[in-house]
């Protein structure tokens, strides 16, 4: 799969959508998934954008409704994060499923799980930044149930990798697969992933029945475990060249909107935070993507440092900013983020409650 960064190939993409044979098809490994996450984590286009677009060809929620509650995902998880802040990071509901260590298996590295889809799909990931979210589930629970890691260290692993690394899905993907967000776990055997993968392997350590998951043993493919270190080679660019009476506009690699104030004679600046990146570290193939992405704003200049220091630079220019979970230190005027639906604004108990709200506002 290869991720075009220039805006009119994604508006192409956002075309392509097929609704009802997403809703039919999505959990198989060639299902018509929309590959729009890159550009929907990245801020280049939003969750209601992607629904307008699907409404003006008629969609609605009687011929369309699986993949409307699947985009409502995304702003469920980021609602969640803007209550939670830091408690995100921290089990949300229970311990995990007897968790024995804070590494990763070597395997999920090198693509040697002995489960042939996953490797394949692992090997995919390196390759291409996206992994189907059934593979992303599959993946998550044998880490965290079979190798027996706490999914705190593997969610930042996928992270680091996914062009559409959003720390809100992530996160709280891996908490529900892992059962600490809730009073269940994901796992699947191997006739599961055989049926979706369509594959016939055989005599796995996942090829038991339901009963016998998950093993109480280590298999011998996951019990060699590491911790890595996630490093963003960040450039050294801080020189910019600002007009102060302008105001100033900040991109983030959560908010790259080329249409954001687009009629506004604007800096625009993409920050890029160190500190952050330190928290959550990003692949030298997803920072390509973003820079590639970015080159879609008009005039936009590149910094590397602190808000502060970038604040310093900018003088009287008025700074410009849209809301985010990890934008709560900076200041200036704060612009709301493109929602689904606006009128929804907390997620309050589980998805489909939130979703029964949201559907009361479906246009
Ligand atoms: C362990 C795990 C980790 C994940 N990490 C991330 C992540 O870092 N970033 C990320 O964007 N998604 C993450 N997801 C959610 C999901 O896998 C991806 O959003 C989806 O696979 C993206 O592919 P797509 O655009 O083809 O999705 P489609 O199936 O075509 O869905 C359309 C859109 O709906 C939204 N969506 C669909 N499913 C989900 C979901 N389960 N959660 C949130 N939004 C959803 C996305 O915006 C997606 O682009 C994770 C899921 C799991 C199980």
């Amino acid at each position: 799969m290869n991720f075009p960064t220039d805006i009119e190939s994604i508006f192409e993409q956002v075309d392509r959508v097929n609704p009802i044979k997403y809703g039919r098809t999505r959990n198989f490994k060639n299902g018509a998934v929309s590959y729009l996450s890159p550009y929907i984590s990245r801020g280049v286009i939003s969750t209601r954008i992607v629904m307008r677009n699907l409404i003006e060809k008629g969609y609605h929620l009687e011929n369309a409704e699986k993949f409307f509650q699947e985009l409502a995902w995304r702003d469920y998880w980021q609602r969640k994060w803007q209550a939670l802040g830091e408690k995100l990071n921290s089990n949300l509901k229970n311990g995990q499923y007897t968790p024995v260590h804070e590494k990763i298996p070597v395997a999920a590295l090198t693509s040697s799980t002995g489960i042939d889809s996953i490797d394949d799909s692992l090997e995919h990931l390196y390759s291409s930044g996206y992994m189907h979210n059934h593979m992303r589930m599959y993946v998550a629970s044998i880490i965290c149930h079979v190798a027996k890691s706490d999914w705190r260290m593997p969610a930042k692993w996928m992270y680091y990798h996914l062009l559409d690394a959003d720390w809100a899905s992530n996160a709280l993907s891996w908490q529900w697969v892992a059962g600490t967000s809730r009073n269940k776990i994901y796992i699947a055997n191997q006739e599961n992933i055989n049926k979706y993968w369509s594959d016939d392997q055989r005599g796995t350590f996942l090829d038991v029945s339901y009963n016998a998951l998950p093993p109480v043993e280590i298999p011998e493919s996951l019990s060699k475990v590491t911790l890595p270190e996630f490093k963003t080679a960040l450039p050294s660019q801080r020189t910019i060249i600002t007009d102060q009476s302008l105001p100033t506009l900040i991109y983030t690699v959560y908010n790259l909107d080329p249409f954001w104030q687009e009629e506004l004679e604007a800096n625009r600046i993409l920050l890029l935070e160190p500190s952050m990146f330190e928290r959550y570290p990003m692949s030298e193939k997803v920072m390509d993507f973003i820079y590639a992405l970015s080159e879609n704003i008009q005039g936009i200049q590149l910094f590397v440092g602190s808000f502060n220091e970038l604040k310093e630079r900018l003088g009287n220019s008025t700074v410009h900013f849209k809301e985010h979970p990890l934008n709560g230190h900076f200041e200036g005027e704060l612009h709301e983020r493109d929602w689904m639906f606006p009128e929804v604004t907390e997620a309050k108990g589980s998805f489909f409650q939130f979703w029964k709200e949201c559907r009361k506002f479906f246009p």
